[in-house]
């Protein structure tokens, strides 16, 4: 059978998928638009799966990108349950794993990310939890309602916010790191430090500098032990070590891929759309590939930027990343849950995170992106009588 002919073929189920979608149809796209997902619902928001969703306080519909009868309204095409099994990305045609064939004028490759697995003994176990998607969330609360103790393995934001949501529902949480603090790979010592410090004030206790070794338990996991040889009981464990991009399709075909495991693309993001792992990069890129896709030649030009919520005991945003810096400027106080880090690279502004200041981040992105060199403006960063608007004019 001759594959059939659509005008924007969307591979991937995910936000970056469902945005581009969406601004298809916003900027004026009459053609055929079929969005392929692997996942049985349709594109939501992932970041309610640690929150709102898994603490129950949200619907199964709430996190949804959208309600399920937009997808009809807008006349778009959503595939779900449905994989892309081979692409070609000369001729631009995937085999879908429903038998179909698609050829497209447009290709989306929006695949996103699959969790890491850690193989160690006993992972086989009962009890034992990873997190992407609304059903991992509904299969933790089940799995979690008559537990006591729960072991996250993991101290970046997935275990960290899972421990906090598991603590609001009753349980005794755990989380052992390779980390000395939380949260500390991506943000620092400092910031760690502190989100650190807000979970222990809230009963999460924390095991840093440490690593699974092994589960036990007969059938159902029961017991964590840990290199350095503790041994912490657990009705249940969380598993948040981290992702990998999902570029099985990609490589396949045999498109470039980049050092951070993404796939190489234009600032128009042509090829093919980059790892993304930040709600809000998925959301943008989706919008600035659609465009692109519409012939508007615009550069992605957003800063990313990342939140995360330790339930509603604080939470943090961030712009950047920076992968490496030589300098943090702290500007506020931890202490009074209200502070700015800076993390300076050379004397550039690589990225902000903030607590409670946000404003403060629209002056980082300025920084970041004009990528200027700071003279007498550093000290005024960590200033709070400084005007950073004036910091982030005089430096560009
Ligand atoms: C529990 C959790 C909490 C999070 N919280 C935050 C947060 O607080 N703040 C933040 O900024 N970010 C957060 N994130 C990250 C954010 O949600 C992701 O970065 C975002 O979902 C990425 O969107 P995406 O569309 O690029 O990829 P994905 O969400 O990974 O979507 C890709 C989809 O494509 C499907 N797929 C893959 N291959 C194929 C194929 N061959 N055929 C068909 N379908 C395929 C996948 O099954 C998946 O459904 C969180 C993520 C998780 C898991």
């Amino acid at each position: 059978m001759a594959p059939r002919e659509v005008d924007y073929l969307l591979i991937g189920g995910g936000l970056a998928s469902a945005n581009c979608a969406r601004w298809l149809r916003e900027e004026g796209a009459d053609g055929s638009v079929v969005v392929v997902g692997r996942e049985p619902d349709p594109p939501y928001n992932r970041p309610d799966c640690s929150k709102g969703y898994l603490r129950g306080e949200e619907s199964r519909e709430e996190p949804l990108f959208r309600p399920n009868e937009w997808w009809g309204e807008q006349d778009i095409e959503l595939l779900t349950r449905t994989s892309a099994t081979a692409f070609d990305a000369v001729a631009r045609s995937a085999k879908l794993s429903n038998g179909d064939e698609m050829t497209a004028g447009k290709v989306l490759l929006a695949t996103g990310s699959n969790v890491r697995r850690l193989n160690v003994p006993g992972c086989d176990l009962e009890g034992i939890f990873y997190l992407r998607t609304l059903a991992n969330a509904d299969s933790i609360r089940a799995g979690t309602e008559d537990a006591e103790r729960v072991v996250l393995i993991g101290g970046s934001y997935i275990g960290c916010e899972v421990a906090a949501s598991l603590t609001k529902l009753g349980k005794r949480c755990t989380i052992v790191m390779q980390e000395k603090a939380t949260l500390e790979r991506g943000f620092g010592a400092q910031a760690g430090t502190f989100f650190q410090g807000l979970l222990e004030e809230h009963g999460v206790t924390v095991h840093g500098e440490d690593e699974l070794e092994r589960f036990e338990g007969d059938g159902h996991v029961a017991r964590v032990i840990t290199r350095a040889g503790l041994q912490l009981d657990a009705d249940a464990v969380v598993i948040g070590a981290g992702v990998t991009p999902d570029i099985a399709l990609a490589k396949r075909a045999g498109l470039q891929i980049g050092e951070r495991g993404g796939v190489c693309c234009s600032s128009r993001l042509e090829s093919s759309l980059v790892r993304i792992e930040h709600w809000d990069v998925a959301f943008n890129q989706g919008k600035t590939a659609a465009l692109n896709m519409l012939g508007k030649d615009v550069p992605h030009a957003e800063v990313p930027y990342f939140f995360s919520d330790l339930a509603d005991w604080g939470g943090l945003e961030y712009v950047g990343p920076a992968f490496d810096w030589d300098e943090e400027v702290v500007r506020g106080s931890p202490g009074d849950a209200s502070f700015t880090i800076w993390y300076v690279q050379g004397g550039r502004v690589r990225a902000a995170l903030t607590v409670g200041r946000s404003d403060d981040l629209d002056h980082a992105r300025r920084l970041i992106s004009s990528g200027a060199q700071l003279g007498d403006e550093k000290s005024s960063l960590g200033d709070l009588d400084a005007d950073l608007a004036s910091v982030a004019a005089g430096a560009q």
